[in-house]
């Protein structure tokens, strides 16, 4: 157990830098075993008064300090800081340190992976390489000289142009980087070693050329060509959707194979997890080859919404996270099915963000206080941050929002700045007053919405309520109202959506202005018109009256998913069962058919609990049959199809529960996907065959979307009666892609017999050197959710090709057993706790924000049955109970035991 409680960092306290900088040299001569850091930093006083100089500063072996050019002993040290004496008004510091990145199994600073040096500096790991106002308000200009072995480092790269390379004799040699924006600390990074590179270049919208790079180890070059692809795409992209130019004349991307995160943004040198580069048909399925292009684009954008104008603070993060996330989930939505683009990044936002803002650790878009900023990196502040733009756009429309963002950008390049500034250019470019709005910002929890309908056929009105609530979470029992966006649409009798006279104010949003340009041109199919109304909700309880409704409609409500809300209704099955098949809204179609199965799956879970049997609903089955007629359709948006034929994911079943049993949850959609194979095996049969067609292999979205769909019948057949392990086999046999063959994979995991033994162990021999697919090898293995996974977890923890070194691995066993495995994760005799509380407690010392992460799926231990909520408590007091806990497991374990 911890003896000192870790600090608490509050918003409220944040003070201007006491000190900016001018420009910094850095020298970095990387040695085995050794990397001396010399820090030249010309600082200016910022204050009236004669404050110390602070400089934060981790893990360091101090060597020297001077200040304008004389050694010096007039300062202290200690863990975290070094502290001079008010130096003056305007001075230089000289600053030799020793670090030993061999050494470095945080992978925060500088670091190794794969024999190659590498850092990550988000959010405070340049700290740990010299001592610096580590802080992303002290913005300066870096000038980088790395020096290395020429044999093991010929590569030598930091942020900014190559100004100058050379010998250094003694068979070393080094390069000089300079980055004439300023930028602060955290987008400092650095690579030394052997990679191999691709490159291709981009013409700006000036006509200037970028070289572009992705260095990768040698093998892996002919991996790259997707991820080139797509950076040009962004840098394009941005062009046209932002105006948004970029400024050097150099774009690296470095792929390491030893990442804590996904990718990140430093200036002009991305540096990536190999996950998000790397893609080949092969080697990688449609889903990844979709998150490469994603991420691409994401770390891209960042070079103005992160880079160009940064973050005043930490508690800022959703400035440039929700920002560049909502800018990447639009590239892809343009590159590829905006509806579906939609519907993944919902649910993604059901079931991973919703229960973080429902459970301990809930905090605001915007947090107002932490210990440690790494466990901020949360879904809330990116996903819902995301939502958070999304819905000042909707607010704005397309016109207004571009010139708010050309605002942003023009106000403030070069600055790091707080959410009310951009919400201040929203406001002040277009008018729109988003003083209520700011709650977003500043209120935690998902608010609820409920919706009432009321048609009036003698006055022709239909009056429709709507109500809201926000829980309460952690620190904020009271709420106020909010600001919500709810897009509606009146459906007629006849499949089409009513032509009415809106409530006062509110104008109807036709195709090109909000809904069908921005939400659902994918999904709408082209003999339709769609007529939508965004309807402010801004009180706890308002009434709309739409005039001239001739006849009575089924209201569509919340179209496009237009607020991160949890919506009710008084609509009747068959309400949705109507507008499953007519909602001009292919958002809302998806979702009916979404909100039946739940709806049904709740009712026999009840059952189930109550101690009946548990029976599929007929209408259900039949209106299950409308949908596999849509998907049969020659003209079927196959891969939209496949979101629809699927059922509510088991956590998104578990949201409905008071207390979660996963066994029961589990049974139930068991039983739910089994009836559907029975009643429809030849019509699945005829959809996996149609979609089966052996043609040679395409990347195309087309191609995509029939892969989907036909893996989605597959998975429905083997849950189906005598199922076709055959088949399953033959398909994974044959595959000439990533997709097929791991889809049939997955489904042969979860059978136990000799197919299954077969399949995986020649999976291991054929993909042995690419980790990547390794990684799927564990994966699909812990998702299993058959009884002798967790036997097989124990095993596969010591396979030769585990490591806990590499979060990758880490991710690929634990995270998906905990994450993707609710019934043996869950398992009655808690071994599912003890396999994951025992990594958490290895990884603490090792790699403090992986263990944290692997944290998660303890965190809502006060929602399962009793049996279970005593054993993951029991779990998360063993953790608190050990010596030197970090500070990122301490964090959430205390918050989350509280
Ligand atoms: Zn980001």
């Amino acid at each position: 157990m911890r003896t000192d409680t870790p600090k608490t960092i509050l918003l409220k306290d944040y003070q201007p830098p006491k000190y900016k900088v001018a420009d910094v040299h850095l020298d970095i001569r990387i040695f085995a075993g050794k990397t001396l850091v010399t820090a030249t930093t010309r600082f200016t006083k910022n204050h009236d008064g004669a404050e110390p100089l602070v400089l934060n500063g981790e893990r360091l072996k101090l060597v020297s300090v001077a200040i304008n050019g004389a050694a010096t002993t007039n300062y202290t040290v200690d863990d975290k800081t070094l502290t001079i004496p008010h130096p003056g008004n305007e001075f230089t510091t000289v600053i030799e340190t020793e670090i030993c990145p061999e050494e470095n199994t945080a992978l925060e600073g500088l670091y190794m992976s794969g024999g190659n040096y590498c850092t990550q500096c988000e959010a405070e790991g340049f700290r740990t390489i010299t001592y610096f106002p580590d802080r992303p308000d002290v913005m300066t200009i870096f000038t980088t000289r790395v020096e290395g072995d020429k044999k093991t480092c010929p590569v030598l790269l930091s942020n900014g142009n190559l100004i100058e390379d050379g010998d250094c004799g003694d068979g070393r040699h080094y390069a000089i980087w300079h980055d004439p924006f300023p930028k602060p600390c955290y987008l400092f990074a650095l690579v030394a070693g052997d990679l191999v590179h691709i490159r291709d270049s981009f013409t700006t919208m000036s006509g200037r050329i970028v070289d572009l790079r992705i260095y990768v180890r040698a093998g892996d070059e002919n991996q790259c060509d997707w991820a080139m692809e797509s950076l040009k795409r962004s840098m394009e992209w941005d062009e046209k959707t932002y105006g948004r130019e970029y400024q050097l004349d150099r774009f690296n991307i470095v792929a390491v194979s030893d990442f804590n995160m996904g990718a990140m943004e430093n200036t002009s040198l991305n540096i990536f997890n190999t996950a998000l580069v790397l893609a080949r048909p092969e080697t990688a399925t449609d889903m990844d080859f979709e998150r490469v292009e994603g991420v691409i684009a994401h770390e891209y954008f960042h070079n103005w919404t992160g880079n160009r104008v940064t973050c005043r603070d930490w508690f800022q993060l959703s400035l440039k996270e929700g920002l560049t996330v909502f800018r990447d989930q639009e590239f892809t939505a343009d590159m590829n099915s905006r509806g579906v683009k939609r519907i993944d990044d919902v649910v993604r936002l059901r079931n991973m963000q919703f229960p973080e803002d429902a459970g301990p650790m809930a905090h605001p878009i915007r947090p107002d206080n932490y210990i440690e900023i790494n466990n901020f990196y949360t879904l809330t502040v990116y996903e819902k941050g995301a939502e958070v733009i999304r819905m000042q756009h909707t607010l704005l429309g397309d016109d207004k929002y571009r010139k708010a963002t050309d605002l942003y950008f023009d106000r403030y390049d070069g600055m790091a700045v707080t959410c009310d500034d951009f919400l201040q250019c929203m406001q002040d470019s277009s008018g729109v007053d988003l003083s209520q709005f700011k709650l977003w910002y500043s209120q935690a929890g998902t608010p609820e919405v409920t919706a009432e309908g009321h048609y009036d056929a003698a006055a022709k009105t239909y009056h429709l309520t709507l109500s809201q609530t926000v829980p309460p979470t952690p620190g904020q029992p009271d709420k106020k109202p909010m600001h919500i966006p709810v897009m509606v649409g009146l459906v007629g009798p006849n499949g089409h959506d009513l032509d009415v006279t809106p409530p006062p104010s509110v104008i109807p949003a036709k195709a090109g202005i909000h809904t069908n340009q921005t939400m659902d041109s994918g999904l709408r199919r082209n003999d339709e018109k769609g007529v939508s109304y965004l309807l402010e909700l801004k009180d706890s309880k308002q009434t709309f009256t739409f005039k001239n409704v001739a006849v009575k409609p089924v209201p569509s409500i919340l179209r496009g998913f237009s607020a991160p809300v949890k919506l009710h209704t008084n609509l009747s099955d068959d309400d949705y069962r109507f507008l499953m098949v007519h909602d001009s809204d292919g958002f809302n179609r998806w979702e009916s058919g979404q909100i039946l199965a739940l709806r049904m799956m709740g009712r026999m879970i009840d059952t189930v609990e109550s101690g009946g049997a548990a029976v599929t609903d007929p209408a259900f089955i039949d209106s299950y049959g409308l949908m596999l007629d849509q998907a049969n359709a020659s003209n079927a948006d196959r891969a939209l199809m496949a979101r629809a034929l699927s059922l509510p994911d088991l956590a998104i079943i578990a949201q409905q529960r008071k207390i979660v049993d996963p066994d029961t949850i589990f049974t139930v959609r068991r039983r739910v996907l089994h009836d559907l194979a029975a009643r429809y095996r030849d019509q699945i049969q005829a959809i996996y065959d149609s979609c089966n067609t052996p043609t040679t292999y395409s990347n195309d979205a087309e191609s995509a979307g029939r892969r989907a769909l036909k893996n989605v019948c597959l998975r429905l057949l083997m849950n189906g009666p005598n199922p076709p392990v055959s088949l399953a086999r033959q398909q994974y046999e044959s595959a000439n892609n990533m997709t097929d063959r791991v889809a049939a994979l997955s489904v042969l995991a979860e059978t136990d017999g000799a197919d299954r033994d077969a399949v995986f162990a020649d999976f291991f021999k054929r993909f042995e050197q690419y980790p990547l697919v390794i990684d799927k090898w564990f994966s699909l293995q812990a998702s299993a959710p058959i009884p002798s996974t967790l036997d097989r977890i124990a095993t596969l923890k010591d396979h030769p090709a585990f490591s806990l070194l590499n979060p990758n691995r880490v991710r690929s066993l634990f995270a998906a057993f905990a994450m993707n495995n609710p019934v043996c994760f869950h398992a009655k005799d808690g071994r599912g706790y003890d396999i994951l509380t025992n990594a958490i407690i290895a990884l603490n010392t090792k790699n403090p924000q992986i263990a944290a992460r692997l944290l998660g799926p303890l965190r809502e231990w006060r929602r399962y049955t009793p049996d279970r909520q005593a054993k993951m408590k029991a779990a998360l007091e063993r953790i608190l109970a050990q010596e030197n806990l970090s500070p990122d497991v301490f964090e959430i374990v205390s918050k989350t035991l509280k």
